[in-house]
């Protein structure tokens, strides 16, 4: 096998755990960064000076964010290097405003939203925002108002429900400067029992993988827990028939290569999808030591034109995030069947700074694990 090289902007963990990937089916990832960001224990990193020399050594560009590396691509074009996802996706993906309509036109199930006019003053977001919430056009339960872009882990988010404090006028004014920038859309909230994500690969010859559907609980809207597979619906099959279907549909109908994750809510008609991620994500970080093939081997082996390798399921995994503190990782780590990725990330609040993986043989004995993962937290 010859040796490809891979380049992102970017240096987080994505980077890191894809670098580390890379090593195992000889892919060499490189990224524009900071030469002590957290990718740097596994990747190549250049500086933001030296774009040529980067441009000189990639074979394919791909995105470690959708919210980095769009800038690039035209002069990524201009070298003739593939990218992908291709950035037309990534853009349409970064753009909860793009991404619904596009979702919206492929007929797959979305949180009903109406675009905020940028041009509003103060006094007409407020009525419209109370217009919105009372005649509950969009949905009995309420209104998020969410950035268009930018907005991560309930950032730049702003949720009305019968038990708000705020008033419309004092929603309105913390709004009123992200309407004409980034601007923003309304979403009806959804009433669903959990959430969960559907992870999937494409290859350039068009061959799709997929890993089981993952069950996602957050916590302040930041990802606490993922588990796979899952144990808490009865439909399963119908669930991740129809989670197939809904990453198939996007990844053909756009020609998209590479891993991607779909967010959704399991709702009483099946599946809402919440949002894309054009890249590998989070919610799939047990994969690594849970399957056969990880979400970044299968990642990196689509943009490259390889074969995609087998999904199946080592066991019944869990993931943990470690947001905003730091661990003994030392002694978490001897635990049998746990795994922990520390990122080398400097600890700071609501920042996700590892995440720890357990594979149990059952879901008794994964739950097991986890409680003494958590007893050690
Ligand atoms: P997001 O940044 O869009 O992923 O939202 C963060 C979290 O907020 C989601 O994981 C959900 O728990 C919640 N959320 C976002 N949008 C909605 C919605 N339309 N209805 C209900 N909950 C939502």
């Amino acid at each position: 096998m010859s040796e490809v090289s891979i380049g992102f902007m970017g240096g987080g963990q994505l980077g890191r755990m894809l670098g580390e990937a890379g090593k195992k089916i000889d892919v060499q990832c490189m990224g524009i960064g900071a030469s002590d960001s957290s990718a740097s224990s596994s990747c190549k990193m250049f500086s933001s000076d030296d774009t040529d020399a980067f441009f000189d050594s990639i074979d394919v560009f791909t995105f470690e964010s959708e919210h980095e590396g769009l800038e690039l691509a035209s002069q990524v074009n201009a070298r003739s290097i593939p990218i992908r996802p291709s950035a037309e996706f990534v853009k349409i993906a970064g753009d909860r405003f793009l991404e619904k309509s596009s979702l919206q036109s492929l007929s797959i199930p979305t949180a009903p939203f109406v675009l905020l006019d940028p041009a509003m003053n103060e006094q007409d977001l407020s009525t419209k925002l109370k217009e919105l919430f009372e005649n509950k056009s969009l949905s009995k339960h309420g209104i998020v108002i969410k950035t268009r872009h930018g907005g991560y882990d309930g950032k730049g988010q702003w949720v009305i429900t019968d038990s708000s404090t705020k008033s419309f006028d004092q929603v309105a004014v913390e709004v009123l400067p992200a309407i004409a920038n980034p601007g923003c859309i309304v979403e009806g909230l959804v009433d669903f029992s959990i959430e969960c994500s559907i992870l999937a690969s494409r290859s350039t010859s068009g061959e799709m993988a997929y890993w089981p559907l993952t069950h996602n609980i957050h916590e302040d809207s930041i990802l606490q827990f993922s588990f796979a597979p899952i144990t808490e619906v009865d439909d399963l099959d119908n669930l991740e028939n129809q989670a197939k279907q809904i990453a198939n549909t996007i990844c053909e109908s756009n020609d998209y290569i590479g891993t991607i994750a779909v967010e959704c809510f399991v709702t009483e008609n099946g599946l809402v999808v919440n949002e894309i991620a054009p890249r590998v994500h989070n919610s799939g970080h047990w994969t690594i030591e849970g399957c056969e093939t990880s979400q970044f081997e299968q990642h990196l082996r689509a943009i490259s034109g390889m074969k995609l390798g087998d999904t199946s399921l080592r066991g019944f995994s869990a993931m943990i995030n470690i947001v905003g503190r730091d661990i003994n990782i030392e002694t978490i780590s001897a635990l049998e069947d746990t795994y922990v990725h520390w990122y080398d990330k400097e600890v700071r609040p609501k920042r996700k700074v590892g995440h720890i993986t357990v594979v149990g043989k059952d879901v008794k004995d994964r739950d097991e694990r986890v409680a003494q993962v958590l007893a050690l937290l």
